[in-house]
Order: C-alpha cells, then structure tokens, then sequence
C-alpha cells in the first residue's frame, strides 16, 4: 500500500473539514501531533542476555485536555501507526465530549514470545522511558492491542516509584485493586452494543433476524460478540489471528470464551489457544469471515482488514468498527457504492475511553461507583453520542464516518477558536 496509515487518517479529515465552518488556523493545528517520542528501552532476559526494544508515544493534541490513549505490544507497532492511533484518539475523545485530547503509544515486540518476567521487565522499562512525558494532567495511557490490566499495573506501579507517590489516575486500565474502575474490561464492547443497538431502529432491523460475524476475538471482540449472542442476535462466525469458526445456526459465544479462557496457558496473561481449535464448527479464514453475508459485520481486531483490494468481495450490509481504521478510505469508497454503511471507529469504540475517563475521574476524587453506575453513564454518553451523529449525516446527507468528524471537528475547533484565531488581530 503507498499511502501511509496517516495519510489515510488525514483523509478523513479533509473530508469533514467541507462540512464544517472551521479556520484555517484550526486546520493548520490539527495536521500534526503535538510531540512524538520514540526511545529504545533495554531489558535484561532470562537468559542474561540484553534486548533493546523500540517503544513510542505521541501526544496528538491537547487543546480538549490532557491526552489519553492506549499502548500497543505488537510487532508491527512503529512511528507511522502511533502517530495514526493518536490522531484518532483525538477525534474519538472529542466525538464522544470528553475532556481529553488524543494520544497513543506502543512498542515493536511480540509478547508472546517473551516470559511474564521479561514481559515486566519491558513494561517498567517503557514507563521509565516515557515517564516525563506522561502523568494525570499530561497524558494518560491505558490498554490497547496484547496489553491488559496486569500490564496497567506493573505500569502505574513504575510510575508510582519515579514519582516517589501513589498516582493511580496516571494510567487507566488498572486492575481493580489497583485503583481500576469496575465495567472497564468490556467497556469497549459495551460501548459498541449500545450504540449498535440505538441504531437497530432507526436502520429498521430486530435483533433475532440479525446475522453477526466477528474478526477478532480479544478483550473487545469477545466481550460484543458475547454481548450480541447474549442479546438475541445470532453469531454465526467469530475469529482470531489463527482462524475463525461458522455455524450456520448460530454459535454458542460463552462456550467459545470459556475454552479461550481455560487454554490461557500463560499464567492469565495471554490467550495460547485458538478459536479455530473448537473442532464441532466448520473452521473458515479470516478473508473467508470478512467476506460472510451477514447483516452485521464486526472488525474487532486490528487496522486495515478492508481495504481496495477486498472491499468489492464484502457482502454484509453494515460494518461496525470495533477495532480502530479497519476500513481504509479506498474502501470506503468502494463500499459506499456497494451501498454498505460503515459506523465509524470513532464513534464505535469509544465505550473503552469513555470509561476510562470515568476511572480518571474516580481516582482524582477518591469515590468508587457502582457498576450501575458506570454502565448508567457509559450508555447516556454512546446513546446521545450515536444519536446526533445519526442526526447530522441526515441533516448534511453525508456518511456515518464524516458525520462523525464533523461533530468531533466542530469541537475541536470551539477549542482552538476559544485560544484566539488570526481574525482576532486582522480586521
Ligand atoms: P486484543 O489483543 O485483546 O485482541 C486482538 C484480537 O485480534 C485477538 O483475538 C487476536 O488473535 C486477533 N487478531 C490479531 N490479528 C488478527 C488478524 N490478522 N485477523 C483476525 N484476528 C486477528 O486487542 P483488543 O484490545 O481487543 O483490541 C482490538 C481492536 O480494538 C484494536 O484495533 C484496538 O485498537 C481496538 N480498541 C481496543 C480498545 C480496548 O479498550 N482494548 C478500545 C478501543 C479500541
């Protein structure tokens, strides 16, 4: 592919910015990050032999409040797809009101092949690493791709020892003894059931006659797919890295986590095992599950999974993205034409910061709510969030996902408007 993922993401927002009265001073502000880091981070391995890994982070813009967003482990992480993350991050956290900018970071290694000691050892390294560039009013990280709450809280607790302090509110994610927030495990997938179902109506389609496919089966495409199955939906296929399964009939979601769960063979830090191992369904790709036709198309897994060289071949009516930029502009394009409607990552899978912010605001005032609670507050945000955006892609009859820019844009700039703009000096 020649365009780079953020060029990709910069398209998105040349689209919107025809949709919206914005500045040429707040265009200007949003082409770039705010800072970027990379670092290499030495760790000792079990072996006594030394490794040095390539970590980042980038601070996409602050102008909404601190930024916020996740640390990837994966070993396709680099400075062009961190730098897209954090752009997103921006949007999303503006799309959805809250008051953070975007940020993002990651490190180029695959976890799996490290133990949980050197698994560790990296985790402490990175915030050694990145520790003056992060902290509660700064920039905040969480979860994201092969990183989880027990990484969060080796992480917190490195942070914690740099500081000489306890600074819960520095990173979210944590576990819940660490000062977590309970719900923001499946806060992600909930996030995107609620949205998903205030669309159901307006799209005219009941949950029973709705076929779902799922790409990608971690801590945010299990937690939808189990959500779905468990609402009514039928799940015909799910997947991971390895492969995915099909029933016609529908599968049964909670047996499928329970045999992920019992083959974690990694001390309850990763998952070993495969879907594709439950050998009563038919085992299928995962090019294969992209192109199922179902209603409801779920890419939960990682960035461009459709794109112009497959977008023509997909036959499910809607794609809700789960997982952040599955969906490249090329295809888009393609299946706009096809008549397919993508709900936009931005809006989709914003359950996870949003609660995430709500863990910020509980370890800043020191008062734990109830899951109720949390859920309560997750639902009124995706709800009205999901509504308006409906609202304006009617209004300006224009696609989910610029919609969503637009509304995301229109906040931004409010912000950097609020800052003073060049017509506040030249009359
Ligand atoms: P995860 O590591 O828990 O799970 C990723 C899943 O994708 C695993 O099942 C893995 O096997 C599968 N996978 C990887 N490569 C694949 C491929 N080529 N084909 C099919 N499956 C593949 O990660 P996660 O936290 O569930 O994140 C998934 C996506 O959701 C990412 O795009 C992430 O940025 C996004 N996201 C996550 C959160 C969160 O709170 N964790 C929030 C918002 C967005």
């Amino acid at each position: 592919m020649s365009e780079s993922l953020f060029d990709q993401a910069s398209e998105r927002l040349a689209q919107a910015i025809a949709h919206v009265p914005i500045s040429e001073d707040a265009i200007e502000r949003l082409k770039s990050p705010k800072a970027s880091l990379q670092v290499s981070i030495p760790v000792r391995m079990d072996d006594g032999t030394l490794k040095v890994f390539q970590g980042y982070r980038v601070r996409y813009n602050d102008l909404r409040g601190p930024t916020k967003g996740g640390i990837r482990f994966h070993p396709s992480v680099n400075m062009d797809e961190v730098k897209s993350l954090a752009f997103w991050m921006t949007f999303k956290c503006a799309a959805v009101n809250l008051p953070f900018g975007g940020a993002k970071g990651g490190v180029a290694v695959d976890p799996k092949q490290l133990s949980k000691f050197e698994l560790e050892r990296l985790s402490r390294g990175y915030i050694d690493a990145i520790a003056d560039f992060m902290g509660a009013d700064v920039d905040i990280p969480a979860p994201d791709v092969q990183t989880n709450p027990t990484i969060m809280g080796w992480m917190v607790d490195q942070y914690s020892t740099i500081q000489r302090k306890l600074c819960p509110a520095a990173i979210t994610g944590k576990p819940l003894a660490m000062g977590g927030s309970i719900g923001r495990e499946t806060a992600t997938g909930l996030g995107a059931f609620f949205a998903i179902e205030t669309l159901m109506p307006l799209l005219k389609m009941e949950r029973e006659q709705t076929t779902v496919a799922v790409q990608g089966f971690g801590n945010v495409g299990a937690a939808i797919a189990d959500l779905m199955s468990k609402a009514g939906y039928k799940v015909v296929a799910v997947s991971d890295s390895k492969g995915g399964i099909y029933s016609e009939k529908g599968l049964d979601v909670p047996s499928i986590i329970n045999y992920k769960q019992s083959a974690r063979k990694f001390q309850a830090v990763y998952c070993q095992d495969s879907v594709c191992n439950i050998v009563e369904h038919k085992t299928i790709s995962n090019a294969e599950l992209l192109q199922l036709d179902v209603d409801i198309l779920i890419p939960a897994a990682l960035e461009n999974q459709i794109t112009e060289v497959n977008a023509d071949l997909i036959r499910a009516k809607y794609i809700f993205e789960v997982a952040n930029g599955p969906v490249t502009p090329a295809a888009d394009a393609i299946l706009e034409k096809k008549g397919i409607m993508v709900f936009p990552d931005i809006l989709i899978n914003a359950g996870g910061v949003t609660v995430s912010y709500f863990e910020w605001v509980q370890n800043r005032s020191g008062f734990y709510w109830t899951l109720s609670e949390v859920n309560d507050r997750l639902k009124q945000s995706m709800v009205a969030e999901t509504l308006r955006i409906w609202e304006i892609a009617n209004e300006k009859q224009i696609s989910m996902r610029t919609a969503a820019y637009v509304h995301a844009l229109s906040r931004l700039s409010e912000a950097i408007e609020a800052k003073g703009t060049r017509d506040y000096y030249i009359q």
